[in-house]
């Protein structure tokens, strides 16, 4: 048979990484290394050079 490949999931469980900033573990966005909610996010993404979301 061909190559195995593991589906894709996307874990906002258990282990998933707190937000840095506020310690909240709804939604944290890791794409970028940065570690924080969508909340945090949408606040903080203007000074780490980021476009606006939404
Ligand atoms: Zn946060």
């Amino acid at each position: 048979m061909g190559k195995y490949k593991p589906p894709k999931i996307h874990k906002f469980g258990k282990g998933a990484r707190k937000c840095r900033r506020c310690g909240s573990r709804d939604a944290v966005i890791q794409k970028y290394g940065i570690y924080l909610c969508r909340q945090c996010f949408r606040e903080l993404a203007p000074q780490l050079g980021f476009k606006k979301y939404n």
